[in-house]
């Protein structure tokens, strides 16, 4: 099963691979948990991307590409995976259809989470993420229960000031891919304003359809 999350920032990507995850038994990769696991690690690569994450632009293509190369080329990968912030441009989603092909391996679905801006920045600027179990949460959607405050870390790049500029590198490079996928036949449409749990049946629907 090899499928794809795709929407803005803040559309639920990772909230809903957990489940995914939990389902297929497939891995997520994220180039935002990549990049940042770089940051932390204070890699060159890291430190490069890192320029370009705190002004909410998009990281080169070719550092991107260059990293989803080598994930994919993992042995987990080999069951499936799910793609969640990856690609966001024309370039990306070109390079990933060559490097499926050479592996003999296609797209099983591209899950569209849709969700309209003004909801984006709410969704953001609440976002919490444990340091302990990797959980996603909101503090006012989907507040914590059993975690420890001091657990719980904001994103750097999770301002609104930040949000603004990222929705707009969505609109200008990322979005132009929902005809790429629609070209391809392989995209379904959700509605992202759901609750979760109903994001998630919708999802697993459009999946075994
Ligand atoms: P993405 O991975 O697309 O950037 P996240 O999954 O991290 O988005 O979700 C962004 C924020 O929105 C998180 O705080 C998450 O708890 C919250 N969230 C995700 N899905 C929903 C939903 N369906 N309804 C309300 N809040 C949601
Ligand atoms: P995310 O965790 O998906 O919200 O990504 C956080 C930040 O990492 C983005 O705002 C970009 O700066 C960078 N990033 C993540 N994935 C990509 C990608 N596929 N292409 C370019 N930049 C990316």
């Amino acid at each position: 099963m090899n499928l794809m999350l795709f929407g803005a920032p803040g559309a639920g990507k990772g909230t809903q691979a957990k489940f995914l995850i939990e389902k297929y038994d497939i891995p997520q990769i994220s180039t935002g948990d990549i990049l940042r696991a770089a940051i932390a690690d204070k890699t060159e690569m890291g430190m490069e991307a890192k320029k370009f994450m705190d002004e909410g632009q998009l990281v080169p293509d070719s550092t991107i590409i260059g990293i989803i190369k080598d994930r994919l080329a993992e042995d987990d990968c080999k069951k499936g995976f799910i793609l969640d912030g990856f690609p966001r441009t024309l370039p990306q989603a070109e390079a990933l259809n060559a490097l499926m092909n050479d592996m003999g391996i296609s797209l099983d679905k591209v899950i569209s989470l849709n969700v309209p801006d003004e909801l984006i920045v709410e969704r953001i600027t609440g976002r919490r993420t444990s340091k302990v179990t990797g959980k996603i949460y909101h503090m006012k959607f989907n507040p914590p229960t059993d975690e420890k405050e001091e657990d719980l870390i904001q994103r750097a790049d999770d301002t609104e000031e930040t949000v603004t500029k990222r929705l707009s590198a969505y609109h200008d490079q990322t979005a132009p891919l929902i005809d790429f996928y629609t070209n391809m036949g392989v995209i379904v449409e959700l509605d992202g304003t759901k609750d979760v749990s109903e994001v998630t049946a919708d999802m697993f629907t459009a999946i075994e359809k």
